[in-house]
């Protein structure tokens, strides 16, 4: 089926708000084997909605529109439409109970204005709307089957799960399959040499870049569920055997929250001692619910003096080396371990930029360590970047050099 995502709002063409709603939605679409063929934006204004709803429902099979489904003046999609194709707007009577509904769960009064969500045109259907006011609309226009959806992102994708999905399911032919790879430590340039000519089985491989993640997206289609998932399999073996430990995981699941499954499979607990990451190792530590399991504190200790007295770093090893060293990044990991009595302590130390370089420690360049109760091991990169990649490739680098350490134990 060919769709045509079309989406509304003077803020879109201004860019204060990036589209995103497109995106979401083409990836489910194409996830079904549908095919995206068209992104349109206009902004709020009757003539260019309907036109583009006109041009776009005479087109394709499928056409999904998201905004201006709101109560405001400038919310007018719905009346627009109508206009465009002669449709008389009928007040729908259930429609406006749930919406008083909604707004007495919520305890506040309704306004006037939001009567206009209930108007739906002749033909149509209301879609339920379970976080917000607005249903989404279904109707078809021309050829197509259309569907207007807020464009609040949580709404319109609990509309879009729950009442486009299943009917793009139903409209799919054939079987498809998809899957996530998650890369880090390799750049993507790197991967893609790396995977040049890697059998993938019939399916077909696209790139993403997260930074500082690759993420690797496997789609095979087919006649059924079995062969296309087959086809996903062979390739993502034949991927792995490729890239190794370079493969963290599947899905949607992000570094911090591998490791931090690996830490308690283990039942072990990490401290962290971070100097140029500043807290950024602890916060990505933290954002996975449950952390608090294995995740046992972290230490900012920017200056010499908070790596002396909060870690124990003696004076001489960062007279002797410098503070971002080998020999520092182990005393720090080393100190944090011993204060903590976590079973791992790691720590980074390292120059952000974009002052403080030198020709011998120039910007990027940082020191890590992770020590154990059997040994401590020092690792040293230097990256490319700016402040805030810097910050957060050090951040993953040190989180992923834990993943590393637990896998050969
Ligand atoms: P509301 O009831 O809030 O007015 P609406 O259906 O009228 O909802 P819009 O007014 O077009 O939707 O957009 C409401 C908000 O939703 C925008 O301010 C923006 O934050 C977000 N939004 C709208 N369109 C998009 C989009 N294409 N991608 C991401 N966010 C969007
Ligand atoms: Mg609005």
């Amino acid at each position: 089926m060919k769709i045509e995502i079309l989406t509304t709002g003077d803020e879109i063409l201004q860019g204060t708000i990036i589209d995103t709603n497109s995106a979401w939605i083409s990836e489910k679409c194409q996830m079904l084997g549908h095919e995206v063929t068209r992104h349109v934006s206009v902004g709020d204004d009757d003539k260019e909605i309907a036109e583009a709803v006109g041009a776009a429902s005479g087109r394709a099979d499928c056409v999904i529109v998201s905004g201006g489904l709101g109560p405001t003046a400038d919310d007018i999609t719905v009346e627009a439409v109508a206009r465009a194709f002669g449709l008389k707007l009928k007040l729908d009577e259930a429609v406006l109970a749930e919406i008083r509904d909604f707004f007495g769960r919520v305890g506040r009064q309704m306004a006037k204005t939001n009567e206009k969500q209930a108007l739906i045109p002749e033909g149509g259907r209301p879609l339920p709307n379970k976080v917000g006011t607005a249903p989404g609309i279904r109707v078809k226009l021309g050829r197509a089957e259309c569907f207007f959806l807020p464009g609040v992102p949580r709404e319109l994708y609990q509309i879009f799960d729950d009442s486009v999905l299943p009917w793009l399911k139903e409209e799919a032919t054939g079987a498809s399959e998809a899957r996530v790879l998650r890369c880090f430590g390799l750049p993507e340039a790197t991967i893609g040499e790396k995977l040049s000519d890697v059998p993938l089985h019939g399916a077909r491989l696209s790139f993403r870049v997260k930074f500082p993640e690759i993420l690797l997206k496997l789609i095979a289609r087919s006649e059924s569920d079995a062969d296309a998932r087959h086809s996903v399999d062979a390739a993502a073996a034949a991927i792995r055997e490729r890239l190794g430990d370079v493969v963290y995981g599947e899905g949607e699941t992000i570094l911090p929250e591998v490791v931090g499954h690996m830490l308690r499979d283990r039942n072990m607990t990490v401290a962290v001692a971070e100097s140029c990451t500043g807290g950024l190792i602890a916060s990505h530590f933290t954002d996975v619910a449950g952390s608090s399991e294995y995740f046992e504190r972290g230490v900012v200790s920017y200056s010499n003096r908070a790596k002396q007295e909060l870690l124990g770093v003696s004076l001489d090893t960062l007279r002797a080396n410098g503070a971002v060293s080998r020999e520092a990044a182990m005393a720090m990991a080393e100190g944090v371990r011993r204060l903590s009595g976590a079973a791992i302590g790691i720590a980074t130390t390292g120059i952000a930029g974009p002052g403080g370089g030198t020709p011998e420690k120039p910007v990027g360049t940082v020191h890590m360590a992770i020590t154990t109760a059997e040994r401590t091991e020092a690792f040293q990169y230097s990256f490319g970047g700016d402040r805030e990649r810097l910050k957060l490739l050090f951040a993953m680098t040190a989180i992923d050099m834990v993943r590393k350490y637990l896998i050969n134990l």
